[in-house]
């Protein structure tokens, strides 16, 4: 996990949370994609979803948030085309065993 660093749209405030070493983030904005579906920061599963829903609660030192909400929009495939997840190395293989 990487602590990464988010600014509110709407104050400026830097957000930090702990993400995947991977990141895929496409943008911040002020309201949710159509079609995304979002997990809290607190979501174990956060990662699996669309974006994260952020409340602004600032840096915890400063304390500075706003309190609104904000998005992290992940890298996806738009326009309503479903996303194609490819295969995945985890996926049993579908291989025909005889005993
Ligand atoms: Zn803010």
């Amino acid at each position: 996990m990487v602590s990464v660093s988010y600014t509110c749209p709407y104050c400026d405030a830097v957000v930090e949370i702990e993400r995947d070493a991977y990141l895929a983030d496409k943008s911040v904005t002020r309201e949710p994609l159509a079609g995304y579906e979002y997990a809290a920061t607190t979501d174990d599963d956060r990662e699996d979803a669309d974006g994260i829903q952020f409340v602004c609660i600032g840096d915890p030192e400063s304390d500075d948030g706003c309190g609104r909400t904000f998005y992290l929009n992940f890298i996806t495939y738009e326009n309503g085309v479903e996303r194609d997840d490819g295969p995945s190395l985890e996926d049993a293989p579908k291989f025909d065993f005889r005993p």
